[in-house]
């Protein structure tokens, strides 16, 4: 019997059995956990991290050695010759942003190979949006390389490759698709026939939701830089705000003066207190995204279990923390994320509603009880009130309360009748 909580016997039993599923996922999850826990820790340990890096700098922000050396801990961790990592990152969005600005020039032109990029980037690029200072209202074209079957279509890739690009964009999660998410395997090929055919190429990868779920991270196999945001995998759960930047030095610099200004560059911006949850976060990344993973694939296993269509599958191999549900009607959408709230920590009294959500065209209904506004590594689900009726789910602080979470979501379905 699940304690504290009701669910059904049928419930629990397809738990018990989902669980049974699981385990060759989990044991692989825990392999990869291990390894790059081992790789921050050995890290932190090379850069001589002590609590005086947790002190807080005000003002200016000059000489905030923690800061600094975060930088050093994090390129290391990263496979990169340089990092910056700061707290005023508002976004992912923001940090790509700052990473495109900082290093395109006007007359570039950059080139995304994973199909039409994440919508938010969309303003960024200039793909929508009509001069709000987007990458081609500064005089930097764009263009991209669509993807063939949901997979990337490296002939295609290799012919748009030439003198003319001077970034590569990769996305290696699939957002909020039903595409497949891109392995550290599929980016090294990437790389290899981006620098085959322009030496010169920027190779940058969105990895946004891809951090630590394998053993390597694209720049330890060519990317040239890559950025995300610490309320997803990279903060593990503990960062309140922030992102990052990585890779080569040069661009590394470049970003920097962008995000503060030409000729101050990383010298400027206090930390005001947040080195101390940046540290931490990275030390706990690898252990929350292992269990955001867990969660994923028994998500998974126990709604594939009920007949419903899921991507990936519980024995998939994983390359980000995204899952998706075909739960088949609005009304199913609405119960599974009222059942996820109710078992959140934080907002369970709230009942999830679908809303006109700026920037979508559909109403979407979203179950987010977490103790970081928005925070994605925790457990959170969206879905737009459109066909195919998808919701996509990600994140969970720890396994087990992910996990209650997903069964209390069955229940509020099989409460209204719905649960196949
Ligand atoms: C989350 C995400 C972003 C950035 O989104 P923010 O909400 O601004 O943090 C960009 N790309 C992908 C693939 C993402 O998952």
């Amino acid at each position: 019997m699940i304690p504290f909580f009701r669910v059904s016997e049928r419930i629990e039993n397809a738990s018990n059995k989902a669980l049974d599923l699981c385990k060759e996922q989990f044991a692989y999850i825990d392999e990869i956990t291990e390894y790059n826990q081992l790789k921050v820790q050995k890290a932190f340990i090379e850069c001589g991290i002590s609590e005086t890096h947790f002190i807080s700098t005000t003002g200016y922000g000059y000489n905030d050695r923690g800061r600094d050396i975060l930088d050093n801990v994090w390129a290391k961790v990263f496979g990169a010759e340089d990092a910056l990592v700061r707290h005023n990152f508002t976004c992912g969005t923001h940090t790509l942003a700052t990473a495109l600005f900082g290093v395109l020039r006007p007359g570039d032109k950059m080139l995304c190979v994973t199909g039409t990029p994440y919508d938010t980037i969309h303003n960024v690029i200039g793909i929508t949006g009509e001069k709000m200072g987007s990458l081609k209202d500064f005089g930097i074209s764009y263009d991209e390389v669509p993807l063939k079957n949901d997979r990337l279509d490296y002939d295609a890739i290799r012919n748009a490759v030439d003198d003319s690009v001077t970034m590569v964009y990769i996305q290696r999660s699939r957002g909020y698709e039903l595409r497949p998410s891109l392995s550290i395997d599929e980016i090294e090929r990437v790389c290899k026939i981006a620098k085959e055919k322009n030496p010169n190429v920027i190779v940058m990868v969105d990895n946004c939701y891809g951090e630590f779920v394998e053993k390597r991270e694209p720049t330890e196999v060519g990317a040239d830089l890559i950025a995300g945001s610490m309320i997803k995998n990279a903060g593990g759960g503990i960062a309140t705000t922030g992102g990052y930047i990585a890779g080569r030095k040069d661009l590394v610099e470049k970003c920097a003066y962008r995000l503060t200004t030409p000729g101050l560059g990383r010298e400027v911006g206090a930390s005001l207190g947040h080195n101390r949850e940046l540290y931490m976060g990275l030390f706990y990344a690898p252990h929350t995204v292992g269990e955001a993973l867990k969660s994923a694939v028994f998500i998974s296993a126990l709604f594939g279990g009920f007949g419903y269509d899921v991507t990936p599958k519980y024995n998939e191999t994983r390359h980000d923390i995204v899952q998706s549900l075909g739960l088949e009607n609005p009304e199913s959408l609405v119960a599974f994320c009222q059942g996820v709230q109710s078992g959140s920590p934080i907002d369970s009294f709230v009942l999830p509603e679908p809303w006109d959500m700026p920037g979508y065209d559909s109403k979407v209904v979203m179950a987010a009880g977490a103790f970081t506004l928005g925070s994605s590594i925790e457990l959170s689900a969206d879905a737009p009130i459109r066909e195919p009726y998808y919701a996509w789910i990600q994140g969970g602080l720890n396994f087990h309360s992910a996990k209650i979470c997903a069964l209390l979501a069955a229940q509020q379905m099989e409460d209204k009748g719905l649960l196949k």
